[in-house]
């Protein structure tokens, strides 16, 4: 639900606000024209109005700056939120039908992709066949992805689109598996129109979970969707847009340098992998993955690495380099140690920072290296008989948020969209399993928005709630956390003053 109480007209919002500045906790928040006009009690807002101010009083619930999510990837996940699900279907013919309903809506050769089957819930118990698929789509190309997201099948005319570099594609049978299923995007590039729809889906998404600024990891494909949708108006979040490192040379040349652009879209910094993931044991790690010897693989040499530091720097660009293994971290840090202008003015990050060893976490405070961490990644895979434990022999030693904290480094939370939620972020490392990983509430919360909005530069005017400040807030259920976060939902959104949710 959109609300507008007029561009002219002030807001006033009552409860527990939260500031994130040195007055604490406030009773109330004034709004003007998209930014915050005042912070402190009630009545003397109320006195400095012009006015009827509207007024929303919370009865005690908590205000907070709006979530910044300092790692997304918003088009990847609006591009799944839009694809036909298949998850609730009870039959394959049931699931055929859906498929054939949104076949005859589509324009002829647009690419569909549905998604979520299950055969074993399934009454035929079987996998659909290329000739189920030919038969329904016979001018479309068309992809059906089983739920564990690494198996699929495709009918004739979508075969014809995958290139000959892919491996494990049965053209016979249609049967695609692994790589293949897991890159869908880059294999049938999406339409500039699926690509605005996808990102409308996303901030819807976003703004339920009370997000109001992302730090997103794009593809230069990406920044027209967001160009356009600004233009219209739509674009109710503020996006600071990393794009692949391997676009440095071009911007350079355009001299465009990190923080170019204005409060609603902004050019972020250069990503750049220096590792894989965990899942897939490609995270490069000092000794081997359980029950075996892989330790995972650098994706660069270290004099690559350091000559990357070198460029972001020559060309005035914050790098974000996702290193998960401990020693492909260590391997970062190196670079940066050789690279890095001292104090790290650049604010260069790590993004991940899964496996970190202690001397690297000190390392990296002594060269004022910024971390990027997700929470997420704790309630998804460090349980007891999680992925971690099953992939790792020290496997306690991920994620180690109350350790890195304690040794004074600054981390920003983000969600990598698995899935886009701070709550979710935020309940996972306040009741993590391991005390290292563990962090109060009040830090946690901390980290979803004064500290992204230091990681972009943007804190001067985002990531606290202070007079002049834009006003992106969020509202939670609750009125305290002595119960901890379990409970807590976000009740209302609001963007540049404007509520663009309401629970
Ligand atoms: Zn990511």
């Amino acid at each position: 639900m959109v609300e507008n109480y007029g561009q002219s007209s002030s807001l006033i919002l009552r409860g527990r606000v939260i500031t994130m500045e040195e007055d604490g906790q406030v009773e109330a928040v004034l709004i003007e024209g998209g930014r915050i006009a005042g912070v402190g009690s009630f009545e003397k807002l109320q006195e400095r109005t012009r006015g009827e101010p509207k007024i929303l009083d919370l009865r005690g619930r908590t205000i907070l700056p709006g979530f910044i999510d300092s790692h997304t990837h918003l088009i990847g996940m609006g591009l799944e939120e839009i694809r036909l699900d298949l998850s609730g279907t009870q039959s394959l013919a049931a699931a055929l039908e859906m498929v054939s309903e949104r076949v005859k809506g589509s324009a002829p050769d647009e690419v569909i992709i549905a998604v979520n089957w299950d055969e074993s819930l399934w009454k035929e118990k079987r996998a659909p066949t290329k000739e189920e698929l030919n038969r329904i789509a016979p001018k479309n190309p068309l992809v059906l992805r089983r739920i564990c997201g690494h198996q699929a099948v495709a009918n004739v005319k979508a075969l014809a689109l995958i290139g000959k570099g892919w491996k494990r594609v049965d053209r016979e049978r249609g049967i695609l598996l692994e790589d293949v299923c897991l890159n869908l995007d880059d294999v049938f590039p999406p339409s500039r129109d699926q690509l605005l729809s996808a990102l409308k889906a996303a901030i819807k998404r976003a703004h339920r979970e009370g997000v109001t600024s992302v730090q997103d990891m794009a593809k230069p494909s990406h920044l027209r969707a967001y160009q356009r949708l600004r233009q219209r108006g739509e674009l109710k979040i503020r996006a600071y847009i990393n794009l692949p490192f391997a676009e440095g040379e071009r911007l350079s040349e355009l001299r465009l340098e990190t923080g170019f652009g204005d409060e609603q879209l902004r050019l972020g910094g250069l990503k750049i992998f220096a590792d894989g993931s965990i899942g897939a044991k490609t995270a490069a790690l000092f000794s081997p993955y359980r029950g075996g010897k892989i330790k995972g693989l650098f994706l660069h040499s270290q004099k690559s690495l350091t000559e990357i530091v070198r460029r972001g720097e020559e060309w005035n660009h914050q790098l974000l380099v996702h290193a998960i293994g401990d020693r492909a971290i260590h391997q970062v840090l190196k670079a940066y140690e050789k690279g890095i202008t001292s104090s790290n003015p650049l604010r260069h990050r790590i993004e991940h920072f899964e496996l970190a060893r202690e001397e690297d976490m000190e390392k990296a405070r002594r060269l004022g290296i910024l971390l990027s961490m997700q929470p997420n990644f704790i309630g998804n895979w460090s349980k007891p008989g999680g992925m971690y434990e099953d992939h790792l022999p020290r496997w306690r030693e991920n994620n180690q948020f109350g350790l890195i904290r304690e040794k004074g480094l600054r981390i920003a939370l983000g969600s990598d969209c698995m899935p886009l939620s701070p709550l979710y972020g935020l309940r996972s490392v306040v009741d993590a399993p391991f005390p290292q990983q563990r962090m109060t509430i009040a830090d946690a919360l901390r980290m979803y928005t004064w500290e992204p909005a230091y990681f972009s530069f943007e804190e001067g005017i985002k990531g606290s709630i202070k007079e002049g400040k834009l006003a992106d807030l969020v509202v939670l259920s609750q009125d305290n956390f002595e119960e901890g976060l379990e409970g807590a939902r976000v009740d209302l959104t609001i963007w540049g003053g404007e509520i663009v949710y309401r629970r």
